[in-house]
């Protein structure tokens, strides 16, 4: 599936602190109307969340990071589910000797974190389910 987009309106964010990260980027792209986009995001968290998809059992195994890092790197997209802005991301964290933990960012608390978001305008992109993941990709209704 492909899809073309017109460049929207840019944002740069600072997140409140003690914060999700997702949630926060959700309500940002909910409170400005959009409903897809691309973002980017550096920072610190004190703690998160991964998640690695099992593409077997077609589950996520939680890989919890309790304890403060780097935000070295996040990237990813904004697209409707269930009608509503669904934050897609994924991240690279990082501990003090420049360990890494990453994969599909389910949760994280902000230290502090800035945020690029690119909105993208056009027919809208709706994520539904797909029966040969399991997940909720992009498609037709
Ligand atoms: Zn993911």
């Amino acid at each position: 599936m492909i899809r073309n987009f017109r460049q929207g309106r840019i944002f740069f964010a600072r997140l409140d602190h003690g914060a999700d990260i997702i949630s926060q980027i959700t309500n940002l792209a909910a409170e400005n109307g959009i409903e897809t986009g691309a973002i980017s995001a550096i920072g610190a968290l004190s703690r998160a969340e991964l998640g690695y998809y099992d593409q077997v059992s077609q589950e996520y195994c939680k890989i919890p990071v309790d304890q403060p890092v780097e935000l070295a790197s996040c990237t990813g997209n904004i697209s409707l589910r269930d009608g509503r802005p669904f934050v897609h991301a994924h991240a690279a964290l990082s501990d003090r000797t420049g360990r890494t933990w990453s994969g599909h960012l389910t949760c994280g608390t902000v230290f502090a974190a800035e945020v690029y978001l690119q909105e993208l305008s056009g027919l809208s992109l709706k994520r539904v389910p797909d029966s040969i993941t399991g997940l909720a990709l992009w498609g037709e209704e």
